[in-house]
């Protein structure tokens, strides 16, 4: 279909389907074919005798057929006896054509080649590839790609042999830095290529596949430079870019704003918050735009840093919006903010996908004047419809909630909005980015993933918390914690109670929070039960949530939509239901919500093990980990342990996505002299250093920016 390649000119050849498999796989240019590395490789330079091989092998053998029969009755397959003059080897085919039997007729002499299966009948090879014996034998491994179902391994490498000798292979990284890192530096790159693509039968294969071999370290150490270079390429592109000056000129007699706003705070700010709003307003005060991620963990007080900012920004004359993921949080973030502003004077407006077009249609006037300086709400502040006056600082919250693609949008958007405000004869003005998430990395890793970022850590919790007691409890036992449940209602507490899913689903099993909200009401009469789940219109979201927060509402049973920074500090038990379900950061998270307030608090982790006799190892580790420790940079450490780099954050987080070999925790010291090789390579040879970051990343990065 013509319509499927928008490139293409109307008049140019419709593409195959490989040729579209290879577009798919982002295999477009010469050089992206040239850097699609094998996942492995077979021997096919060597005959082996059937006596000598091993069980687990995978051989390739010459022999005679003696034998081909179909055998019918039970699964209907192919048997064909084949004889070398060492041993007798048999072949199963569970699919075959009456090709196959003419090819394998008794007689014939074939090459064969699949892994080998010992056992009671003999030897043996299931759908081993075969061909007519003879022909010349392979001089080098042959390359095995990562492909997909429509393009066949054979076509790519020929796609790729074809491309290795047409792509510009040419150096760019300078002898003086391969010397650096001591990874074959005299070889060239198309020598690197060329050995990985089809690397001598001598060559530890092990190596390879581990990719532990120099040529390997080698290309992701180039690789890892080529994100770098990029990433700073990216930063230092925004800091030629114009931003508002938020700097507050001092008017006589009057308080400036960020200073009201601590004034009338019920409470001091910890070291940490103060630490960090002062990086924040340092960034603000520049003429370039702030891109700066505020981690901390959950209950570090990030939104109070949030509307320091805010303030600062509007002193200075200039428009605040503040996004955040889900509904009930800007909601909350919004309830929050006029506590704290609206008394000094702000006006804040609200904007959400549910809103009612009349309401809408009012907060879009507030902002559109400028009378409303803050604007506070889900996605719905990014839409087009949103024309602000003078929006010169967006902060979104649970950035780690919003997709590469929403992230692209935002800052398009906010870009395009800037522009319509600029003076016509200066370059547009950007507004600053404050991005926030409860979901920490450690610091060096930050730096790393978020090369183009600033990175500001919250690294204290505010005082007068007491430690959240952390219990790891059978399901078996779920009365006994029904009857603490009910021991806590007495104290005047409220209690979250949270379940992985919706509906009962067959293959889960899952006990579903509206049996456990049955279950719960029945259990505790007199006591108001609330349920809260994904699946509810926002309105009844809302109204359940008011009734929680105000104290009304006893217990709220609900799926992990409270999940994210959901704030009511008279909570002070959690109890989460099939908690070897979540992961782990998603129960840091969802613990976070108690021991908000003075009170000791609790969660309870509520396990079940179904059929089995004991849980799974990394589920154990994960409630473990729960149970030893509060600290969420901890977690995080413990969470990359257990699930492995490459699910950590999850490959559509920023930088990462641009690796497809390196990997940012495993290959640290690569990634060392990659992080100090850039800016020396940038600035030293920027033409190389741009050929360099296009030869690898060419038209991904975009990316870079979300
Ligand atoms: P998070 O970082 O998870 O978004 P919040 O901003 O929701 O955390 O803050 C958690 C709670 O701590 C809120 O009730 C907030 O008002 C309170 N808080 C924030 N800073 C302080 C502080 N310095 N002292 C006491 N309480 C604070
Ligand atoms: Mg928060």
């Amino acid at each position: 279909m013509m319509t499927s390649v928008p490139s293409a000119p109307a008049h140019a050849k419709p593409l195959s389907a490989p040729q579209k498999a290879l577009q798919k796989l982002g295999l477009v240019r010469a050089i992206d074919l040239a850097l699609h590395l094998p996942l492995r490789y077979e021997d096919e330079t060597r005959i082996a005798r059937l006596s000598e091989v091993r069980e687990g092998e995978v051989a390739q053998i010459e022999a005679l057929v003696t034998a081909c029969e179909v055998k019918l009755g039970g699964s209907r397959q192919l048997l064909v006896t084949v004889d070398d003059g060492s041993d007798t080897c048999t072949m199963r085919f569970f699919s075959f054509y009456p090709s196959h039997q003419k090819a394998l007729a008794v007689g014939n002499r074939i090459r064969a080649r699949g892994e080998i299966r010992g056992g009671f009948m003999g030897l043996q090879m299931m759908h081993p590839t075969f061909k007519p014996a003879g022909g010349l034998l392979a001089q080098a491994l042959t390359p095995v790609y990562p492909t997909s179902a429509t393009l066949p391994q054979a076509y790519l490498r020929r796609a790729v042999q074809s491309a290795l000798a047409r792509a510009d292979l040419t150096d760019t990284v300078p002898l003086a830095f391969l010397n650096e890192i001591g990874l074959l530096p005299q070889w060239n790159m198309g020598r690197v290529l060329a050995f990985l693509h089809q690397p001598t039968p001598d060559v530890a294969l092990a190596t390879l596949e581990d990719h532990s071999h120099p040529a390997w370290q080698r290309l992701k150490a180039e690789e890892l430079l080529a994100q770098q270079i990029s990433q700073l390429q990216a930063k230092r592109a925004r800091d030629r870019l114009r931003a508002p000056l938020l700097r507050a000129l001092p008017k006589p007699g009057r308080q400036p704003l960020p200073e009201q706003l601590l004034a009338a705070l019920p409470f001091a700010l910890t070291a940490a918050q103060r630490r960090v709003g002062e990086e924040i307003a340092r960034d603000l005060a520049r003429a370039a735009p702030m891109h700066r991620l505020l981690q901390g963990d959950v209950g570090s007080g990030k939104t109070v840093v949030a509307a320091l900012a805010a303030a600062i920004c509007m002193e200075a004359g200039w428009q605040c919006a503040l996004m955040a993921p889900t509904e009930i949080l800007a909601e909350q973030h919004f309830a929050k903010l006029v506590g704290w502003l609206a008394p000094l004077g702000i006006t804040t407006a609200w904007l959400t996908g549910s809103q009612k077009t009349q309401a809408r249609r009012e907060m879009l006037g507030l902002i559109a004047s400028g009378e409303a300086k803050l604007v506070v709400g889900t996605h719905a502040v990014i839409q087009d419809k949103v024309q602000f006056k003078n929006l010169a600082l967006a902060i979104i919250d649970e950035q780690h909630r919003f997709g590469v693609a929403q992230r692209l949008a935002l800052r398009n958007k906010l870009t395009a909005q800037a522009e319509t405000e600029s003076e016509p004869h200066l370059s547009p003005l950007e507004p600053h980015l404050l991005m926030m998430t409860a979901t920490p990395i450690p610091r060096t890793l930050a730096m790393s993933y978020y090369a183009d970022l600033e990175v500001s850590t919250i690294d204290e919790l505010p005082p007068g918390r007491t430690p959240i007691i952390t219990k790891v409890v059978n399901d078996a036992r779920r009365d006994e914690v029904i009857e603490r449940i009910r021991h806590q209602l007495k104290e005047g507490r409220q209690i979250y109670w949270v379940c992985p899913l919706i509906e009962e689903s067959e293959a889960l099993d899952l006990t579903n929070a509206t049996e456990t909200h049955a279950q719960l009401s029945a259990a505790l009469p007199g006591v108001m039960v609330g349920l809260l789940h994904s699946r509810m219109p926002v309105a009844e979201k809302k109204a359940v949530m008011a009734l929680f927060t105000s104290g009304a509402m006893g217990v709220l049973v609900s799926t992990t939509v409270i999940e994210v920074g959901v704030d009511v500090p008279n909570a002070s038990l959690m109890v989460i239901e099939h908690a070897e379900r979540f992961g782990l950061s998603q129960l840091h998270q969802l613990r976070g919500r108690v021991g908000r307030g003075a009170a000791a608090s609790a969660c309870v982790l509520l396990y079940s093990t179904g059929d089995a006799p004991r849980l799974g190892e990394t589920a154990r580790a994960r409630l473990k980990a729960m149970a030893e420790t509060n600290d969420g940079f901890e977690i995080a450490r413990r969470d990359l342990e257990i699930r492995g780099p490459g699910e950590f954050l999850g490959a559509r987080q920023s930088g990462a996505a641009l690796l497809r070999f390196a990997d940012l925790t495993l290959d640290a010291e690569l990634l060392d002299w990659a992080r100090d090789a850039a800016p020396r390579l940038l600035d030293q040879h920027p033409a190389l250093a741009e050929k360099h970051v296009q030869r690898w990343l060419g038209s991904k990065s975009e990316y870079l920016k979300a």
